[in-house]
């Protein structure tokens, strides 16, 4: 088939972490709609179940594999499984956490599990399935980072630090498999619509007493478009990056915030 046709990822493989909700769910579905099979993870087994139904119900091959991407025996038992499928071409290493506090209140254990999820989780991920994308001389990483990866802001240090760290683990990956068919690039949301902005719309009400509609007029008025994105959006640049003519782009970081950090 064409690589240019409407089904550019027919006959791959791809596995997405935090694919039970929000942006990974919309991940899973664009790819499986590009024609790849689609192992959905994350440690919520009836949300992952309900997305793999879903795509199966709209007749694409689709799987909910438990995982928890901070625990490298996890992160070992959803590759051994997602195997049962084929090689794993494409990774969306897309699990992620995120919370707030000022730096001085900062807790050790809350800095330690974001890093866990957010940098560890993605490195045990793409260690777990480059060397199949490796061995086949194809292969698509795509991180999903956060502009909080590209600039800081207040109450937001331990998250920003962790997608900083991501971007550099991006740059350094792609370089590294530069010349074997595999490309690793990251994604860079402003707020999008999803479980993880509710949480951020709440502590923006409980810390200042602005009722929600408020609130989540805050977090708009950080894009200059003045608003929140959907999740659709940011899978479809995942998608982009995984389009076997995307083979050229390589170690970026894409934003999606409306133009509000401009690379
Ligand atoms: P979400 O709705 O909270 O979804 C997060 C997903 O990650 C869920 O499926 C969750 O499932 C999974 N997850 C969390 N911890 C995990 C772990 N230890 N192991 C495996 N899966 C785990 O948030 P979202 O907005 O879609 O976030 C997805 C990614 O986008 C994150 O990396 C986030 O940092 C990034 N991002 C989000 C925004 C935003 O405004 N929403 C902006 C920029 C970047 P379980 O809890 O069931 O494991």
């Amino acid at each position: 088939m064409s690589e240019s046709t409407h089904k550019p990822l027919e006959g791959r493989l791809a596995v997405i972490t935090g694919g039970g909700r929000g942006i990974g769910a919309a991940c899973a579905q664009f790819l499986a709609e590009a024609g790849a099979s689609v192992v959905v993870a994350a440690r919520s087994t009836d949300q992952i179940e309900a997305v793999a139904d879903d795509l199966r119900g709209a007749g694409h091959r689709a799987w909910g594999i438990p995982c928890d991407v901070a625990d490298p025996e996890s992160v070992d038992e959803l590759a051994r499984r997602s195997a049962e499928h084929g090689t794993v071409d494409i990774l969306v290493a897309n699990a992620g956490i995120a919370s707030s506090s000022p730096v001085v209140r900062q807790e050790l254990d809350e800095w330690n599990r974001i890093f866990a999820v957010n940098v560890t989780g993605v490195f045990l991920c793409t260690r777990a399935f480059l060397p199949g994308m490796l061995a086949a001389g194809w292969g698509r990483v795509v991180n999903v980072a956060s502009v909080a990866g590209k600039m800081g802001g207040p109450y937001i240090a331990a998250y920003s630090a962790s997608k900083h760290a991501v971007i550099g683990f991006t740059r350094s990956l792609a370089l590294e498999v530069a010349t074997q068919g595999v490309t690793v690039n990251a994604v860079c949301p402003g707020y999008v619509d999803t479980d993880m902005t509710v949480q951020s719309v709440d502590t923006i009400v409980g810390k200042t007493g602005k009722d929600e509609e408020a609130a989540r007029g805050v977090l708009e008025q950080m894009s200059p478009q003045r608003r929140i994105f959907r999740s659709e959006e940011v899978a479809h640049q995942v998608l982009q990056l995984c389009h076997p003519l995307a083979e050229g782009v390589n170690g970026q970081s894409v934003i999606i915030d409306g133009g509000a950090f401009q690379a």
